[in-house]
């Protein structure tokens, strides 16, 4: 049992309307929602509450906005920014969306898939495959993370640099409110101009202005060739000089571009098992490029071909694989996968989910690296990120052998060390993880001025007790 038990009457009500499945009390059964990804957060909850439609979540929202008790919305618990996680009050439930797990329809007409929450992204993609589409939104936590999750954080990703973030593949959503009303906005237009978009405030809300219950997200046709290759750069303007030339011949072949420093690699190589180095030695830097096309034809490969023959020619490219088989493809994606992952091996990590203009990356990434190895000697910086997209993940791993907590410990000093730099270049301090509770603090300096104060009379308008996922995206107090 919790040691910070629901109210008996409010217990009493959940259960008989989420029966045992639906309402976890045990401190055994909570524990895993209580703790995020990164395990920076340790939280406390009364009760994780799972309902398994929107009727159900409806009801126990409004049960508990009646109580007076705060709510934290969770899907995948993935979050970067421990944004999932409850604080230590252990007053709040642990809203979770995975019993919420069917996908409704999939048109084909209208290349939309209509989704309830809890479904992983995974499971959507592959749904969407299957039927010979594709649901272009990919991440490396895709197993865990859900629609609901991807949706409420506007999450980016692998393909962004060609069809744009979780926002633009939104068509339709429903929504649960923080006193429990249903907002229906389960449209499939692609033109529908009659005021506000709600979707759009509820996409990148990070569950503090109510939860997300069903999705329409649009689909694409399922590409018919793909061709995929890794390559080894002298650095990252060596990397976007690459991005440029495959632009240059055929933006709307590019499916993805990705960024990987050589200290980032390293780690994958050496503490992933399965995720050796595929080239002949070790580079300064890597580029992944994929690209893509509906069409069952040579042309890609004859892009590919030129395109990096050209930078063989030109020095841009030192080394280069392709990928011959969708195994190869998909040993080369596993690498760029498994960086998060690494890096968690790798001992205590600060994360600095970045963006700034295309042009500003190289100088960024210089100034950025310099002065985070005269903070702190000896730490390891390992950027990667989508590059395409001006994304830059400008994470900063321990000193071998360091006090992890010791690390941590100067973690604002970190971030606003290169967030400082973000700034200079006109960027912003997270691009695709959103704030959580790790980065509010950031918001005034950021964000102030009249946005902020926009955004709090919307969340005041919507939450005015504060009830839903309290203490993420503003600073409490
Ligand atoms: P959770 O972690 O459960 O929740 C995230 C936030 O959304 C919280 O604020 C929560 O309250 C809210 N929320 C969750 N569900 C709902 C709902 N139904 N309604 C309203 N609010 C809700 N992110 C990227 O954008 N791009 C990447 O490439 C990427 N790569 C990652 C790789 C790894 C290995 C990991 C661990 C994370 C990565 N992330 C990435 C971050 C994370 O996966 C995304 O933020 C993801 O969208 C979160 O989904 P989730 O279901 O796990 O959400």
């Amino acid at each position: 049992m919790s040691d910070t038990p629901l109210p008996a009457p409010l217990h009493d009500a959940l259960l008989s309307l989420l029966g045992p499945a639906g309402l976890l009390t045990d401190a055994g059964d909570t524990d895993a929602f209580c703790t995020d990804w990164r395990l920076l957060y340790h939280g406390r909850c009364a009760a994780v509450l799972r309902p398994a439609n929107t009727e159900e979540c409806a009801k126990a929202v409004a049960l508990c906005a009646e109580h007076g008790v705060p709510m934290v919305p969770q899907g995948g618990n993935t979050s970067m920014v421990g944004g999932a996680t409850p604080d230590n009050s252990g007053k709040a439930v642990v809203i979770s969306t995975t019993r919420m797990t069917r996908i409704l329809n999939i048109d084909h007409a209208d290349l939309t898939m209509t989704v309830e929450a809890g479904v992983t992204l995974k499971a959507a993609q592959d749904a969407a495959w299957a039927e010979d589409l594709m649901l272009p939104l990919s991440i490396s936590s895709e197993g865990s993370a859900d629609i609901g999750g991807v949706l409420a954080t506007n999450a980016g990703g692998n393909n962004t640099v060609r069809y744009g973030n979780a926002r633009e593949l939104a068509l339709g959503l429903e929504a649960v409110l923080p006193d429990g009303s249903v907002l229906d906005l389960m449209r499939k237009l692609r033109k529908d101009n009659t005021g506000y978009a709600l979707r759009q405030l509820l996409v990148g809300s990070e569950g503090t202005l109510g939860i997300i219950t069903t999705a329409v997200i649009q689909l694409q046709p399922r590409p018919r060739s793909r061709e995929t290759a890794l390559c080894a750069v002298a650095d990252a303007k060596s990397a976007l000089d690459l991005f440029a030339a495959f632009r240059k011949q055929d933006p709307a072949a590019i499916q993805a571009f990705e960024y990987m420093s050589g200290t980032s690699m390293a780690l994958v190589n050496s503490l992933i098992e399965s995720c050796p180095l595929p080239l002949s030695e070790p580079a300064p830097a890597y580029a992944l490029v994929e690209l893509g096309s509906p069409r069952n034809d040579d042309s890609l490969r004859t892009l590919m071909e030129e395109v990096l023959g050209q930078a063989l020619e030109d020095g841009l490219v030192t080394d280069a694989v392709l990928a011959e088989s969708e195994t190869q493809r998909q040993n080369i994606w596993m690498i760029r996968e498994e960086h998060a992952e690494a890096q968690k091996r790798a001992g205590a990590s600060v994360k600095n989910d970045v963006s700034v203009p295309l042009a500003a990356i190289p100088d960024f990434i210089a100034e950025a690296t310099k002065s985070c190895e005269a903070l702190i000697p000896g730490i390891r910086v390992a950027p990667f990120g989508h590059i395409g997209d001006g994304n830059i993940h400008f994470n900063l791993v321990q000193p071998e052998g360091a006090d992890a907590k010791a690390f941590l410990a100067q973690d604002h000093a970190m971030m606003d060390t290169v967030t400082d730099i973000v700034r200079k270049f006109g960027g912003s301090f997270s691009a695709e993880h959103g704030v959580g509770q790790l980065k509010t603090y950031m918001m005034p300096s950021w964000r102030g001025g009249a946005e902020l104060e926009t955004m709090r009379k919307i969340k005041a308008a919507l939450d005015p007790h504060n009830l839903m996922n309290p203490g993420k995206i503003f600073l409490q107090g």
